[in-house]
């Protein structure tokens, strides 16, 4: 082809690729997913927030008090403050003081500051009102949600996951910076309704014009998306867990009209779970805080210390069992998978929302870890292998980073079964469980990237797993092992197709006495089998391990 021509078709190509990502990411886009000039220099200390919301009106009004810490020594003297539309900010105190200007682009408010010396600590006290996004398929999509209980009563909460803190009030809206030293959230709400929120309960205070303030709070540092109001009918009961840590307050607030049910139902599920997940992901990560289930109309979000539940009291999602067994319908899917984000999401949070499957695939591999706590293994590898009917592989796990996107659903059962397949890999379980712990120690109260955490994995396995994450994250093909039996030389061929470069996921293959172990490649290597151990390379028993497909050959040319 000619040269020139070549050079034009590529510059076009380049052109419309190009105009292809602007269109797909807008600089709205970027001002929410990437850590910008104006938000980098403070780093979030506390988030003192107070919200008014009038059921009637669908109306809310309140504060968020930012206190920071300057980070860098010339810092640009403007701050980026997100809060979402049709929410507004009416004003900005700093340091109790000076009331600050500030312009707004879309749903960023660019607040002008004095210049700040670094390590000073400060404080902005941002007033806000409006009529608040509304959700309408909660937990899914995000927002204030006000309705009604059975009996007509006014029930209200928040969800924000992946959309944002800022939908509902104003705040640094990225994972990458949680308040360091916790935060409260006070509610004012008509006194026949009772207010919770995440940690423990501080204050309560009476108004004369009715209405009683409820302030609680967390001293760990914590995700803006999980802090969440739930206002309504409630009535609570509690507990002492004795835990690997030493005693730990479980709370439970309920709809008056279920206390009773809850009261049978719910603490079994909660000390089932503890103990698998203590024994797994070692202790629970928030013993000051205390760990708490609070009744919802939607099904449930991991909020921390503070998970949100609406699983009509029965096990398995709502009454289905997602892995086709049987097996996920003997314990409470919510309860279980949105509590197991305490460690995974809540303990442990990514930098960029493009690596939520650090939070999705470890707590959608919890399910099958608590199975096999409390069933063994066998069930556990029936359920993981059952879930693996909900992958689409349509697209990968790991969207773009830096532009608050977040990656496919399979980031849960692809995720899941990667996980699996890792360790199975390793057949080490204490191994396995020591990883486990070990994140959770090492990055505990931690904003990570997900390669911290893949390096981690490899480095404390002592085996190079980057390829293994490269495959089942990066990409939508499925390892394919194709096997040839040579029955004349009792020789097992084996290798590994459709497979990104260097893809080495070693294969344990267990039976009730016989073990094999290989690391297939590319290329076609071979083990000497007897007649004994040949069933080990039966495909069902390899495909309940590990995630791949396995093909019988006739022939290996
Ligand atoms: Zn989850």
């Amino acid at each position: 082809m000619n040269r020139k021509l070549y050079f034009l078709i590529l510059l076009i190509f380049t052109a419309l690729s190009l105009k292809a990502q602007e269109t797909q990411f807008t600089h709205a886009d970027t001002l929410r997913g990437s850590i910008t000039p104006e938000r980098a220099w403070w780093d979030v200390m506390r988030y003192d927030i107070s919200v008014t919301p009038d059921f009637d009106k669908k109306y809310t009004s309140g504060f968020n008090n930012i206190t920071y810490k300057v980070v860098e020594a010339n810092h640009p003297d403007v701050m980026q403050i997100d809060l979402q539309q049709p929410l507004v900010i009416d004003s900005i105190i700093q340091d109790k003081k000076q009331s600050l200007s500030f312009s707004r682009e879309g749903d960023v408010y660019f607040v002008k500051t004095e210049p700040q010396n670094i390590n000073s600590e400060h404080e902005v006290k941002i007033y806000f009102s409006g009529k608040p996004h509304e959700a309408i398929r909660a937990p899914w999509d995000g927002g204030w949600t006000f309705t009604k209980d059975e009996k007509g009563r006014p029930w209200m909460t928040v969800t924000c996951q992946g959309l944002g803190a800022s939908i509902w009030y104003p705040n640094k809206d990225h994972q990458s910076d949680e308040p360091d030293r916790g935060a409260s959230l006070a509610m004012r709400v008509p006194k026949e309704l009772m207010a919770v929120a995440n940690g423990r309960m501080l204050d309560k205070t009476e108004h004369k014009d009715g209405t009683i303030s409820y302030k609680w709070g967390v001293e760990n540092p914590i995700s803006n998306y999980t802090i969440i109001p739930y206002i309504g009918h409630y009535k609570n009961f509690s507990e002492v867990y004795t835990g690997i840590k030493g005693d730990l307050d479980l709370d439970y607030w309920v709809l008056d009209y279920n206390l009773e049910k809850a009261k049978d139902y719910m603490p079994p599920e909660v000390h089932n779970l503890l103990d698998a997940f203590e024994y797994w992901f070692g202790p629970y990560p928030f013993y000051e805080d205390g760990y708490k289930l609070v009744e919802t109309e939607h099904t449930g979000m991991e909020h921390q210390s503070n998970v949100s539940y609406g699983n009509w009291y029965a096990g398995g999602y709502r009454g289905r069992d997602g892995s086709g067994t049987g097996l996920g319908l003997t314990w409470d899917f919510i309860i279980i998978h949105e509590s197991g984000h305490e460690w995974f999401g809540n303990n442990i949070t990514t930098n960029d929302l493009a690596d939520m499957y650090i939070h999705e695939s470890f707590t959608n591999y919890s399910e099958t870890l608590f199975l096999d706590y409390v069933y063994g293994e066998e069930a556990a590898n029936d359920y993981n292998y059952g879930i693996r009917s909900g992958i689409q592989n349509k697209a990968p796990v790991i969207p773009a980073y830096g532009v608050n996107a977040q990656g496919s659903g399979d980031m849960y059962p692809k995720g899941g079964n990667m996980l699996h397949s890792i360790r199975h890999s390793m057949d080490d379980d204490k191994l396995f469980k020591n990883i486990l712990t070990g994140l959770n120690m090492t990055f505990h109260n931690k904003t990570v990237d997900g390669s911290e955490i893949q390096e981690y994995i490899s480095d404390k396995a002592g085996y190079d797993y980057s390829k293994v994450f490269e495959q089942y994250l990066t990409t939508t093909k499925i390892p394919k092992l194709q096997l040839y039996i040579d029955a004349p030389n009792s020789k097992m061929f084996y290798k590994y197709t459709n497979v990104v470069d260097g893809f080495n996921l070693p294969l344990v293959l267990k039976g009730s006495e016989e073990k094999i172990k290989i690391i297939p490649s590319a290329e076609w290597q071979s083990v000497d089998i007897q007649h004994k151990n040949q069933y080990l390379f039966t495909p069902w028993r390899i495909e309940h391990m590990y995630y791949i497909d396995v093909e019988l050959l006739k022939n290996k040319d």
